[in-house]
């Protein structure tokens, strides 16, 4: 019998699970639903985009068959079937959950107000595109839940703002402000910590950051809480701690959640909002769940990991185990690589070791370099303002390297282009306290 997979999403953790169950049994009948996009876009491109340095059409690189847009209410997993809004239910012997994540929507005052959104949906950029630069990108919106992260919203066309803010200093608040930059603008970011992104940064390294951003002219506030907004039916100011801040366009990117309250009937298990999945991915009886959406094992429980590579691996896993093949998510070394303010950030690893190299260079090109060690092995790599080969780092961490032979390997793990002066250590290279 002809098996049926619904995949929920289409962003890399469905699509490279629709594409990893067609390859396992060539004979499915697999079905993907979007509310979102009916085509896969790379969400981490929509800075670029958004920048005028891409198209938003060439957001759209993969050729896969369409997904189905709708909007989907729950799940009835006894009676294995999706529910609609509009619309029968989807009968499944097979569903993968790569629903993703929302934005993070603080109970502030005034968070309804026009002129506030987020920066994480293609609707967000839509939106963002029509309020920033004055006019809009083509879309084909479709009805969704009131308060679904995929709803199309209303945006000032024809204007652009002259008082916009960002609040919340992480890597899609800073994404937010280089838009904003590029267009001309020079935005006020509220962070609320002492730092920007203290949980990945060292000190110096936030500096370095926020001396760019003030470089660009972006009026950068920390230790900031923001209470709410004001307007008449637009935002006008941002209330906070220290006063009201005047404000005509807001970007509010405090984190994102995994996007399931939608499936809070469902009787999956939940762990920081994440669905709680095995090392296949498993559920529940024909449930599977990867990507944002999924609370994966790790060693101090099961947590989101909201990152690409790892949607694009759980996904994959996903879909051959739906499918009815065998596979099991490793962890593996940690990375990240993103831009910040302008400088190529790349992590990998873990940065909490024994001791710590750092190097920071200010000639032709301003950068840092911090390495982390643990009975003299290297555990972690943090960079700012050079390209470094992912795997490479990744390579050196897992098979436990030490310093020296870190240092000395570094120009064959160099991603940057040819015209770029190599790195070499500074006299100031060495340990830190
Ligand atoms: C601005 C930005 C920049 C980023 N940059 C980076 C980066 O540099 N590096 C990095 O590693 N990560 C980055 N990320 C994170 C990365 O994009 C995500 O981890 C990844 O895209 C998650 O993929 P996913 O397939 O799990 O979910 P998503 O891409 O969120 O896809 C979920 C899909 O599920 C569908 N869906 C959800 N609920 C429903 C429903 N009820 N009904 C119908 N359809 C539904 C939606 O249509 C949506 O398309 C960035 C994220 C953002 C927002």
């Amino acid at each position: 019998m002809t098996k049926h997979v619904v995949i929920v999403g289409n962003g890399i953790a469905g699509s490279e699970a629709a594409r990893e169950a067609r390859r396992v049994d060539p004979n499915a009948r697999i079905t993907v639903l979007s509310e979102e996009s009916d085509r896969p876009f790379s969400r981490p491109g929509l800075m670029y985009a958004a920048c005028g340095q891409m198209a938003p059409a060439d957001l759209f690189p993969f050729g896969d068959a369409p997904a189905t847009r709708a909007a989907l209410t729950g799940v009835d997993v006894a009676n294995r079937r999706v529910l609609r809004l509009d619309g029968d239910p989807i009968a499944y012997d097979a569903l993968v959950l790569a629903c993703g994540s929302r934005p993070r929507r603080p109970a502030w005052s005034g968070i309804d107000l026009a002129g506030i959104g987020h920066f994480v949906s293609w609707q967000d950029l839509v939106w963002f595109e029509a309020e920033v630069h004055g006019h809009g990108i083509a879309d084909a919106p479709i009805p969704g839940a009131s308060d679904s992260p995929y709803r199309a919203r209303p945006a000032r066309q024809g204007h652009r703002p002259s008082h916009p803010v960002v609040i919340g200093g992480g890597l899609v608040g800073i994404e937010a402000v280089e838009v904003l930059v590029a267009a001309g603008l020079k935005p006020t970011f509220l962070l609320r910590d002492d730092a920007f992104w203290p949980i990945a940064l060292s000190t110096r390294e936030s500096e370095v950051v926020v001396e760019r951003l003030r470089h660009d002219g972006v009026d950068v506030h920390t230790r900031v809480h923001v209470e709410g907004f004001a307007g008449d039916g637009r935002v006008e100011q941002v209330r906070t701690d220290g006063g009201d801040i005047a404000c005509d366009f807001a970007v509010v990117a405090v984190g994102v959640e995994p996007h399931t309250r939608w499936l809070a009937d469902s009787g999956l298990n939940f762990a920081h909002g994440g669905i709680v999945v095995d090392a296949t991915m498993s559920a529940a009886p024909g449930v599977w769940a990867a990507g944002d959406a999924a609370a994966l094992p790790s060693p101090s429980g099961h947590r989101p990991w909201p990152l690409w590579y790892a949607a694009r691996d759980t996904g994959r896993v996903a879909g051959v185990c739906a499918a009815g093949g065998l596979a099991r998510w490793e962890r593996g070394v940690p990375t990240n690589a993103a831009r910040l303010a302008d400088m190529d950030y790349l992590t990998a690893g873990e940065m909490d070791g024994d001791a710590t190299w750092f190097d920071e260079e200010r000639g032709p090109v301003h950068s840092t370099l911090r390495i982390a060690l643990r009975n003299g092995r290297i555990v972690g790599f943090t960079s700012l303002g050079r390209r470094w080969h992912v795997a490479a780092m990744a390579h050196m961490i897992q098979e436990g390297w030490t310093l020296g032979r870190v240092l000395d390997a570094l120009p064959t793990a160099a991603f940057d282009t040819e015209f770029v002066t190599p790195y070499r250590p500074t006299s100031n290279a060495g340990m830190r306290p």
